[in-house]
């Protein structure tokens, strides 16, 4: 018979949930995993970072062969696109991911079931399949990491033909000839950039004044100035207040923020990517006296316990940064919580990377952040156009950008456009969870010809030593 009672149980397997299965199961607890999908990963690995990022791998691949290999001295004739064959490259890559997630529960000994969860008693989960009776599980410890999903505009129904959200924005079955994007947070930018690629004029309208809410002010003003050089249209302060669709078109109504005279805009596809709430429908947290919050995120304490003992709460469901990292972190981390080991996750130097090109990568503190705490600081910039490997790439758009605290000469920030922005930013990760110093990375020797010496120049330029410039 299959087994019903557990030391731990998780509602939820994405990259929050499974992670935290793992963790338990390899501290010694007998653990379950619950998911309304067969498919393991969550968001993540089915709709969201591993799709969205196959796309933007090949769209990119297709733009270099039809438009930059010149520039190397080859000559790609008929560069055309198979939209179809491109989508299909996605599948197998998602299947593979999720399949591992599969092969790590079974190694790890996780009995997995599919079905909404829900927590009906004080460490009673009902789990209802789609088909089929619904069945109880005991468990001592509950993890809720049921994860997010997209917000909803007012006014605009997302139908996923014409009005698409991130998930049919991974879909579309032709490239539309104008697409406009409503919110230039990643996601948007993200798909945008697949879409643009692809040959979309694409339209990116943001309520804010600029783009990248969150980011360092200096990287999102050269970010944009670099995707509105790639063709990328922008319209800030304005927002979008309704929307009319017809077969082949939708017109949408946008208002300046500051007030003012309303226009109608139109194209054949409007995606919709202002962002994405917290899940909880179906878990019975009203039921059980698990406390939300005003915006309806799991409450949690900085241990992830709920108001209600033996429940806690990881990744996107209790907010912060929305990024399967963080919830992997936090998954870990309440793991050996409940194991009763010291768990601590420092923010501050998590990274947040968005995947255009160059890429764009931001930890820790921005300039914003720092002058408003009123922070003393010395600024450290190297562009990647000094730098030979950029050079040998093309790629030499962009900078590392280094913020130390001007006393001490402790890394409080680091921000990077250019590319390979996501990986090179890594070791200022490092550098930063061991409280380490401009100089610190400054003095650590760098292998040449590297990207990563943009970084040690950026380092040097804090104490206003660079040496190549
Ligand atoms: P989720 O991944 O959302 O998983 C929650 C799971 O819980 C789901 O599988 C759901 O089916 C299940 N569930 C919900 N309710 C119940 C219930 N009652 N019973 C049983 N199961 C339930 N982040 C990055 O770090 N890098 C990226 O490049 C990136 N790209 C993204 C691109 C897109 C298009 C999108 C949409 C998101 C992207 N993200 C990215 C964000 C990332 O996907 C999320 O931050 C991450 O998936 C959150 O993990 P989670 O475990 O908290 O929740």
């Amino acid at each position: 018979m299959a087994e019903t009672s557990f030391d731990l149980a998780v509602i939820g397997g994405g990259p929050g949930g499974y992670v935290a299965a793992i963790r338990g199961a390899q501290l010694g607890m007998k653990t379950a995993i619950v998911d309304i999908r067969d498919k393991l990963g969550g968001t993540c690995l089915n709709v969201g970072c591993i799709p969205s990022k196959a796309l933007l791998h090949t769209s990119h691949l297709y733009e270099a062969a039809a438009h930059e290999y010149a520039e190397f001295g080859i000559k790609a004739q008929k560069v055309a696109l198979d939209l179809k064959k491109m989508m299909e490259h996605k599948a197998p890559v998602v299947d593979a991911t999720v399949k591992g997630v599969d092969f790590l529960m079974n190694k790890n000994k996780i009995t997995k079931f599919v079905g909404t969860g829900s927590i009906t008693a004080k460490g009673e989960i009902t789990i209802t399949p789609a088909k089929g009776n619904p069945q109880k599980i005991k468990a001592t410890n509950i993890i809720i990491a049921t994860g997010s999903s997209v917000a909803p505009l007012p006014g605009v129904e997302m139908d996923e033909k014409r009005i698409v959200s991130s998930t049919g924005g991974l879909e579309l079955d032709t490239v539309p000839k104008e697409m406009i994007v409503v919110g230039a947070g990643v996601i948007g930018l993200e798909l945008g950039s697949v879409w643009r690629r692809l040959g979309a004029k694409v339209t990116v309208i943001e309520f804010l004044d600029h783009i990248l809410p969150g980011m360092d002010g200096e990287l999102a003003k050269q970010a944009q100035r670099l995707l509105k050089s790639q063709g990328m249209d922008f319209k800030l302060s304005s927002k979008v207040t309704g929307a009319k669709s017809t077969k082949t078109k939708v017109t949408l109504n946008v208002e300046p923020v500051s007030g003012g005279k309303a226009e109608q805009v139109s194209a054949d596809i409007v995606l919709v990517a202002i962002g994405r709430r917290p899940y909880t429908e179906g878990l019975g947290l009203e039921k059980v006296g698990v406390v939300l919050t005003d915006r309806g995120f799991i409450k949690v304490d900085d241990h992830f316990r709920t108001s209600v003992e033996g429940i806690y709460a990881i990744g996107d469901v209790i907010g912060g940064a929305m990024l399967a990292h963080k919830a992997e972190e936090e998954g870990s981390v309440v793991a050996e919580i409940i194991d009763g080991q010291a768990g601590h996750i420092d923010y501050d130097a998590m990274p947040a990377i968005v995947y255009t090109h160059p890429e764009i990568a931001g930890l820790g503190k921005t300039e914003e952040q720092l002058k408003k705490d009123a922070v003393e600081y010395s600024v450290g910039k190297f562009p990647f156009t000094a730098n030979a490997r950029a050079r040998a790439m093309g790629e030499t758009d962009g900078f590392v950008k280094i913020l130390a605290d001007a006393h001490s000469d402790e890394i409080l920030g680091v921000h990077i456009i250019g590319p390979q922005a996501g990986d090179l930013i890594q070791e200022a990760v490092i550098a930063m969870e061991f409280g380490g110093s401009a100089e610190d990375v400054a003095r650590s020797c760098h292998g040449h010809p590297g990207l990563s010496e943009v970084v040690k120049e950026a380092a040097l330029a804090v104490g206003k030593r660079a040496l190549h410039i």
